[in-house]
């Protein structure tokens, strides 16, 4: 596999201490260990090829998931679980400057259409994944983000159809929100989760609807053969008639071919502290169970979770290996302290990162790999594919069956990075750009 970031990044070491792995016993699953054929086999087992397994599995289409490590082991067990719209880059503005305001608004619909999804899975799966939060709240870092909050609490009536809340900074600390923030928005859309939880009733589901899942089955090939595909793995073949990539800030550089350079993986940061006393949470006067992120480009994401922890994030660094780690969770565990001053001395004995994926287009991508008849690819969530990913998973099962309509805006062909396997550069500008702007 040709990934851009070194091995450190792909292995334990990132998510060793992950919250996540001590909340939710992990099923064993087989590896693949002898040849096989099926109609569809899917490469990566998180949110996206999980959720495109148990359609199909559930529509009778015989399906194979096969995850280099283990299912939920890439970003969808370690995220945030921000349930919650998004998975472009771009604002409302400029999607409508280059799609058009009709496909911009078909895009909002699946943000929208993409909550539902997972508020339904869990429904009728009956998955308990520690939901709460009514919507997502966004907080002004600065005085002057008040008056963006303002235009887009119109934006959401307008696109969304839902009625959103402002919050002045004066009643802010009477909401449970206090902090260095000088108001806040509230789109009720959305709810936080814990995302192993839903993962991994996620799999035992499409694994009861009959999908064969496997972890330790590292996809190292994929080339044509009569009929279809086979996929090489473990020294085993696997033929598909169909393949789908959901491997997202994962993915390889030759995995196909076709991926060299469309993908841009980053990292993102959580630290997750101990649980809070009642005393604690009053002295910073923050006892809202809102999952909340802040006006900067560059942002946090913090919950005060169901069991009392509090959840904080933030983006990576551009190095990965033990002592960038170390870095990030410094970075990380220094504006904690800054933005929660009351709780400077409380422990986060749990800090993890992961990748996310952007694109060159900044809108994810769901469609097929040019010139491979019969393969399909799903990724670049731009860090919110809690919701994106299921939703995306769900759409590349019904394309693999004839009949999915995907979004305008997904459809859009990815566009290549410069500086090819060098291409982490472009985060430095792009990251000295954003702190800029968020002064
Ligand atoms: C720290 C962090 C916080 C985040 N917070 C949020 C949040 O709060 N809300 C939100 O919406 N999103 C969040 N995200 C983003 C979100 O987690 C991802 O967009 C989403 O999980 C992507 O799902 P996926 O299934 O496409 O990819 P992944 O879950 O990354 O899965 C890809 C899988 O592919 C496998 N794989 C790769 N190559 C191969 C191969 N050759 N053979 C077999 N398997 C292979 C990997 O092992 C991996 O398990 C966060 C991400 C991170 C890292």
């Amino acid at each position: 596999m040709k990934r851009i970031y070194p091995t450190h990044t792909y292995g334990a070491g990132p998510r060793h201490s992950c919250w996540w792995d001590e909340t939710c016993a992990a099923p064993e699953w087989p590896s693949i260990d002898e040849n096989k054929q099926v109609d569809v086999a899917i490469i990566g087992a998180g949110f996206t090829g999980l959720s495109a397994a148990l359609h199909l599995a559930e529509a009778g289409v015989s399906v194979a998931v096969m995850d280099a490590q283990h299912p939920g082991w890439g970003a969808s067990g370690r995220n945030g679980g921000f349930c919650c719209l998004g998975g472009s880059k771009l604002s409302h503005k400029e999607l409508v400057s280059r799609f058009g305001t009709e496909h911009a608004r078909e895009f909002h619909q699946a943000e929208m259409d993409s909550v539902q999804l997972v508020a339904g899975l869990l429904d009728r799966l009956g998955i308990d994944a520690d939901t709460h939060s009514h919507g997502e709240t966004l907080l002004a870092h600065r005085a002057k983000d008040m008056h963006d909050l303002q235009k887009q609490a119109q934006f959401i009536r307008d696109e969304y159809k839902v009625e959103p809340t402002l919050i002045e900074k004066t009643k802010l600390r009477q909401s449970g929100m206090g902090g260095p923030f000088f108001g806040a928005l509230t789109n009720p859309v959305g709810f936080a989760l814990n995302p192993l939880k839903y993962l991994t009733g996620l799999a035992k589901a499409a694994a009861q609807a009959g999908a064969q899942i496997y972890a330790n089955s590292p996809v190292a090939k994929l080339q044509p053969s009569s009929g279809g595909w086979c996929l090489n793995i473990n020294g085993h073949e696997i033929r598909a008639e169909n393949v789908l990539i959901a491997t997202n800030g994962y993915s390889s550089d030759d995995l196909p071919d076709w991926l060299a350079s469309r993908y841009l993986p980053t990292q993102s940061n959580v630290i997750v502290t101990r649980p809070l006393s009642d005393e604690e949470l009053n002295n910073q006067g923050w006892t809202s169970h809102q999952m909340c992120y802040d006006t900067r480009n560059l942002l946090h994401y913090f919950r005060l979770m169901p069991d009392r922890r509090f959840l904080f994030g933030m983006r990576g660094g551009f190095q990965s290996s033990p002592s960038a780690d170390r870095r990030s969770a410094q970075r990380n565990r220094r504006d904690f302290e800054t933005m929660f001053p009351a709780w400077a001395h409380v422990e986060t004995p749990n800090s993890w990162s992961g990748m996310v994926c952007v694109s060159r287009n900044l809108t994810p991508y769901i469609g097929p790999v040019p010139n491979m008849p019969g393969v399909f690819a799903g990724l670049a969530f731009h860090g919110n594919g809690v919701a994106m990913g299921s939703y995306t998973g769900k759409m590349l099962a019904e394309l693999v069956q004839g009949h999915g309509v995907v979004p305008h805006v997904m459809q859009k062909p990815m566009a290549t990075f410069p500086f090819g396997r060098a291409r982490r550069a472009v985060m430095l500008p792009m990251y000295a750009t954003y702190t800029l702007a968020d002064l």
